[in-house]
């Protein structure tokens, strides 16, 4: 199994260091010709959704993403991430890959609160750490949609067949269990 991690902008190093962790090959994609290689699963990082969203364009890899990602190619997309694979931004008229049915709001949790630590169930999973980051969160999800965690009422992590998002950064917590949930998901295609 090889993952490709989208490196164009954020925290890329961190979600390949998480693969090397559960020895699965991983490989840098910076460019249009690196999407011509095999890979089983993509993985988009956090950082900037209007940089990445904007680097995307101009290097012409928008549509071809999306191509695979409607292909069934499964995607994890983290925080930024998130609002790349977001049908809808509420605070916002950009729409980008816009492959998955969710309505996400860009900075949710205001300024005050821009970064910090929490712990919540995950699926069946309990008591995950989270580290929010000028996270955005889940308003709303079509019918195909499950939700696997919310803090404090609001959806921070979903599933859509193949497409899983959260709002928070498991990369940075040293907890491997949603990179492996992510795993299940490409191994189960
Ligand atoms: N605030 C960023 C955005 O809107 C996301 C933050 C992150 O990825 N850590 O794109």
């Amino acid at each position: 199994m090889t993952i490709g991690v989208l490196a164009l902008q954020g925290a890329f190093i961190e979600h390949r260091k998480m693969l090397d962790t559960l020895n699965v090959t991983s490989f840098e994609i910076r460019k249009k010709e690196d999407l011509t290689k095999s890979f089983d699963g993509l993985i988009i990082p956090g950082g900037e959704s209007t940089t990445i969203g904007k680097l995307l364009n101009d290097l012409d890899m928008m549509n071809t993403i999306r191509e695979h990602i409607n292909n069934g190619m499964p995607v994890f997309g983290t925080c930024a991430g998130m609002i790349l694979l977001a049908r809808n931004i509420v605070n916002s008229d950009n729409q980008y890959l816009a492959t998955m049915d969710i309505s996400v709001q860009r900075n949710a949790y205001g300024r005050q609160l821009g970064s910090f630590n929490t712990e919540a169930s995950f699926g069946d999973i309990a008591n995950l750490p989270m580290t929010f980051i000028r996270a955005p969160y889940i308003n709303d999800v079509g019918g195909a949609v499950k939700v696997l965690s919310r803090v404090n009422g609001h959806i921070v992590a979903a599933q859509q067949g193949k497409q899983l998002v959260t709002s928070f950064h498991p990369e940075l917590t040293g907890n491997t269990a949603v990179h492996r949930h992510f795993i299940n998901i490409v191994e189960a295609d």
